[in-house]
């Protein structure tokens, strides 16, 4: 499976601000984004030239794939997906993406970050319509119900977790009880439901070239 290898805190400095792919540490004063805040590499420091327009496209699409963990063929793939879907292709974008199972399992609050999100699907923790799921890139559909396998329910890790996140409340378009650690998709996510500061109109100029 296809992944990132560059050190995690690096992506956050090259887009100049925190994506939360470490848990934790991502509160901490141990963040990389507040230790260092300048681009990575040698010439780091010096990168604060304006971008132009193409420049811009370019690290808003990029901050977007690292925020979710996704490469750049998968990433075209998502938007190709994005324009054959009726409404804002910008929008529709961000909902094909938010829709991917290691997502829905952050935010149900499983997982401390996306990246161990992806790391728990794919160790085979999670179920969707009672069967067992183990693809992070999977896209949850309106109707269907995610769950943590019974087997999963009494590891350490997921308490630890669940606590940790008890005060991060589910997105509305996932019913989310958490006495049975259940989800039903009631629909798929919006604009209006996806907190991250993406500006997606940029990302579609982009691939509109
Ligand atoms: Fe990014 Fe988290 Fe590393 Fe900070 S600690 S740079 S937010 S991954």
């Amino acid at each position: 499976m296809a992944r990132y290898t560059d050190a995690v805190c690096r992506q956050c400095r090259r887009e100049g601000q925190k994506l939360f792919l470490k848990g934790d540490r991502c509160y901490t004063d141990k963040c990389g984004v507040d230790r260092r805040p300048f681009a990575p590499g040698q010439h780091g420091q010096g990168r604060n030239k304006k971008l132009s327009e193409y420049g811009m496209q370019l690290r808003e699409k990029q901050k977007a794939r690292r925020y979710y963990g996704v490469l750049e063929s998968q990433f075209h793939k998502y938007y190709e997906m994005a324009t054959k879907r009726k409404g804002v292709t910008g929008e529709n974008l961000l909902s094909i993406l938010e829709s991917r199972l290691d997502n829905v399992v952050y935010r149900l609050g499983f997982a401390m970050s996306r990246p161990e999100a992806r790391q728990l699907v794919g160790h085979g923790h999670f179920l969707v319509d009672g069967k067992k799921v183990d693809i992070a890139s999977y896209l949850v559909k309106p109707g269907q119900t995610i769950t943590l396998k019974d087997s999963s329910r009494s590891l350490d890790k997921f308490k630890a977790n669940l606590e940790a996140n008890g005060s991060r409340p589910a997105p509305k378009w996932l019913d989310f009880d958490k006495n049975t650690l259940t989800a039903k998709v009631v629909a798929l996510p919006v604009r209006e439901d996806i907190d991250l500061p993406i500006e997606e109109h940029l990302i579609v100029e982009l691939y509109s070239k």
